[in-house]
């Protein structure tokens, strides 16, 4: 098969969908791997790279004229116009887009977003929401870190004592075990929340403290089992209570990493405009759900905190709001290498070994991933 790599053209996307590792595997499993000129420049893969892998370089039209077309972001208006009609693509195509995925099914292309997995064991080497939000709460860290005036780690001195950070992080999914992990390496102490009880023993065994807010009604504990592995909206009452503890460690809080999401919702508010007022001046809060909340008064939106920016780095009530809604494109290398191996594993479920492209909807995880086939959305 003629498989496409092109460059990603959407603003601050800087990873790749395929890396010179992933094509030399596509090459050596029979097929020809074009890769627009610079696709994988910020990404560290140069043009050189691909080519010693087996791949031809050629431009935009070279790349999205191919029978498969490999992506990060879905791609654009113009960009779907170089497209062939019932070419394959793959890529973070938002399932919840519905627009976007009909704009996809009107060019007449059988889509997989790989968003759309499922979270199972067989679907884990090819799930990029784990791949990306790992990246993601590692990035958020070092962007506190750097942005903080003060240590993480304690520090006994001549000059004296220095106090070790305090994180507070909410919402313990991917991204936040791993910010829970980065800011722990720094010595940082951190207490974090989440509506999963199944999340408590996680964050003990990383060596931080779970912020334990009691389910007290049978509504709220099978609200918080959440379905599939994602959290469920929890009722009032809980999210009440939850408000009152949060608000009491973001006060002492230097740092506050939120992570919190609901597929296919807005991002549930964590952090009032109160409490951030009650943080201490110079204290940091990156809103990885930025973008996802709630339009605040300065035209931003927000995240879990309704006064985050998207794509912004401001300072309000003398707290520092970074509202970075791409982190993983932060990472673009490393971001790009799991990426492009997830999309690797995808591959061998719709392209057998005899050659030609198989759409087996008996198998759950491409049922899951199909967005669009013959002119229609087809998204389950
Ligand atoms: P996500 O990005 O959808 O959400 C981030 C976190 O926010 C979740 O832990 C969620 O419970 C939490 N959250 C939502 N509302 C909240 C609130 N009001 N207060 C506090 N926290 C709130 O999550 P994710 O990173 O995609 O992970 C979702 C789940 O899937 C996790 O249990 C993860 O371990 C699981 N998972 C399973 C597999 C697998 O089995 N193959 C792979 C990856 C992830």
């Amino acid at each position: 098969m003629f498989i496409g790599v092109p460059a990603e053209t959407a603003p601050g996307e800087t990873r790749v969908a395929v890396t010179a590792e992933t094509a030399k595997k596509l090459v050596a499993q029979g097929h020809t791997v074009r890769v627009q000129s610079g696709a994988g420049t910020v990404a560290s893969v140069t043009d050189a790279a691909y080519q010693a892998a087996g791949a031809e370089i050629t431009d935009a039209e070279g790349a999205f004229g191919c029978e498969i077309v490999l992506k990060v972001r879905s791609p654009s208006e113009a960009e779907l116009a170089l497209m062939k009609p019932a070419a394959v693509l793959v890529g973070m195509l938002n399932p919840f887009d519905a627009e976007g995925l009909q704009r996809l099914a009107t060019a007449g292309l059988t889509s997989f977003a790989l968003e759309a997995a499922p979270r199972t064991t067989r679907a884990q080497s090819m799930d990029v929401l784990s791949s990306q939000a790992n990246i993601a709460g590692y990035k958020a860290v070092m962007m506190a870190a750097d942005k903080y005036q003060r240590f993480f780690p304690m520090l006994m001195t001549a000059a004296g004592t220095v106090k070790a950070a305090r994180v507070v992080i909410l919402g313990v999914g991917v991204a936040g075990l791993q910010a829970i992990a980065t800011a722990k390496r720094l010595g940082a102490v951190i207490e974090a929340s989440d509506v999963r009880p199944s999340v408590k023993e996680q964050v003990e065994s990383l060596g931080a403290k779970f912020i334990d807010v009691p389910y007290e009604t049978a509504e709220e504990k099978e609200a918080a089992e959440g379905v599939g592995g994602y959290a469920r909206p929890m009722p009032q009452s809980w999210l009440d209570r939850q408000k009152v503890e949060v608000a009491k460690r973001v006060a002492l809080a230097d740092v506050v990493i939120s992570t919190a999401l609901i597929p296919g919702r807005a991002a549930p508010t964590l952090i009032t405009e109160d409490m951030v007022k009650a943080m201490k001046p110079g204290s940091v809060i990156v809103d990885i759900a930025a973008g996802k909340g709630p339009v605040n008064p300065d035209g931003g939106v927000g995240g879990n905190c309704p006064l985050s920016e998207a794509d912004k780095t401001v300072i309000k009530h003398g707290v520092t709001l970074i509202g970075e809604t791409n982190l993983p494109a932060l990472v673009a290398a490393d971001a790009s290498s799991l990426y492009a191996r997830n999309v690797l594993d995808f591959l061998k479920l719709v392209l057998p070994k005899e050659g030609g492209i198989k759409i087996d909807l008996e198998d759950d995880i491409v049922a899951a991933c199909r967005m669009t086939q013959d002119g229609q959305v087809t998204k389950k």
